[in-house]
């Protein structure tokens, strides 16, 4: 189908007013399962309700579903003929956060988490609008299969939170078990725009994150025999500074890095010199080589800090990389040349912005660094109300951000414009060969 008619098409289907290529009646129904979702969320590992209720939705809609993939994973495809292969990926996860919106809707739920801790939970993350805006894009393909060929794989994902989802569905087979993608997309829900706004950046457009502890040792004793000991708190000390030296020293100015010492704990009383003290940092970057290059420097000046206090080698500090590391998410500039138009087609050009890459992290990226090389694009979805976002702009105070206990989405509206904008951005990908 020309391109020009096709838009025509997606502009003919699309009811005046309420956002989405439906009627409001659709737009009410999906509103109910964002509230089902918002009202009963789930921690990171713990998305077996969450993943049963898509399950059956998409069941339902008519799509092959595939549950357990990677823990509470859910793969859920519908082959359509012939033609390109496209996976859209929600996340599932909620956080340890006490809900203080005050909507009526408002999560009140409780779990115990991986420490046996009772803790509130909340989606304070949007994962609930990403889910939502899943099950739309379902219903839509699902209604209009006669406008596209080729396979829609929707991708529940757990685990996002804790940086461990993405991995354990592709250590599962996604790409075996499943047709591997010829473009892989997704949506995050931000804080920073109002509902009915897209933003992209090209390129890098999240960051490695990488969490490391190091354990700083010395001899302990009493306060005042400091000649008696190896003080790991001096010692810690100025590691803490000489770290602050590897992004502002010895990276390039132009390349983008972030070391940050989040947490210390040493010691117990004023007079006694501790055997060890422990450092918690979050060490953020965008390109493999700076993720290495951090990583070595962060042991080798803890190391040499240490040996020029006088520890001997076998008391050196213990660096450890922790396991939950996120791969920068890079998204691919040809596709979103092809995108980028179509959004701006559906929801006009002042809706649709470049923006800087930022430090966040998101495991979104591992989908795209597996021996296949699929390209991906995450993009941003306006999630504020409208004249909120108005009035906190004019006023300069800042809104809730992402985690907070107060985040609060315009949920029709984003989700209208996510549901619209992806349906359009699918409907064209299908119709080219890749
Ligand atoms: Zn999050
Ligand atoms: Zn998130």
């Amino acid at each position: 189908m020309p391109r020009l008619i096709r838009f025509f098409l997606l502009v003919l289907c699309t009811f005046p007013g309420t956002g989405i290529a439906a009627p409001a009646s659709e737009l009410d129904a999906l509103l109910g399962h964002y509230r089902h979702l918002h009202q009963n969320p789930e921690l990171s590992l713990q998305e077996r309700n969450t993943s049963a209720y898509l399950a059956e939705q998409l069941g339902a809609t008519g799509f092959e579903v595939t549950t357990g993939v990677g823990g509470h994973g859910l793969v859920a495809a519908l082959r359509n003929g012939d033609g390109p292969v496209i996976l859209f990926r929600a996340d599932m996860d909620a956080l340890p956060v006490e809900e203080q919106t005050g909507l009526p809707y408002r999560s009140t739920v409780r779990a115990v988490n991986t420490a046996g801790e009772d803790v509130p939970v909340m989606h304070a993350c949007g994962h609930d609008i990403h889910m939502t805006v899943l099950l739309g894009i379902a219903r839509q393909m699902a209604a209009d299969r006669a406008g596209w060929h080729g396979t829609l794989l929707l991708i529940a994902q757990p685990a996002e939170e804790i940086g461990a989802g993405a991995r354990a569905m592709l250590a599962d087979g996604l790409y075996e078990r499943f047709p591997v993608p010829d473009y892989n997309l997704a949506f995050h829900v931000t804080p920073e725009l109002p509902a009915g706004r897209i933003a992209y950046a090209s390129g890098y457009a999240l960051a490695n994150v990488d969490s490391v502890d190091i354990t700083v040792y010395g001899t302990g004793g009493h306060g005042a025999f400091p000649q008696q000991t190896r003080d790991p708190i001096v010692i810690a000390a100025r590691t803490v500074l000489a770290l602050q030296t590897i992004v502002s020293r010895e990276l390039s100015p132009l390349e983008s890095a972030v070391v940050t010492v989040g947490s210390i704990h040493g010691g117990t009383k004023h007079n006694i010199i501790p055997d060890a003290v422990t450092l918690q940092l979050t060490v953020r970057s965008y390109s493999d080589e700076t993720r290495d290059f951090l990583l070595r420097r962060i042991r080798e000046i803890s190391q040499g800090i240490a040996r020029s206090a006088g520890m001997p080698e076998e008391r050196l500090p213990r660096v450890t990389v922790k396991d939950e590391y996120t791969p920068a998410v890079y998204n691919d500039p040809d596709l979103l040349d092809r995108i980028v138009p179509i959004l701006e087609s559906m929801l006009g050009v002042a809706a649709v912005m470049a923006v800087d890459p930022v430090m966040a992290g998101e495991d979104f990226g591992r989908y795209g660094r597996t021996e296949e090389k699929v390209p991906g694009a995450l993009l941003w979805l306006g999630a504020v109300n409208a004249e909120q976002y108005q009035a906190a702009r004019q006023s300069g105070e800042a809104l809730p951000g992402l985690h907070s206990a107060r985040f609060t989405p315009d949920a029709g509206p984003a989700i209208g414009t996510g549901v619209r904008a992806m349906h359009a951005v699918l409907i064209e990908l299908f119709a080219t060969k890749p």
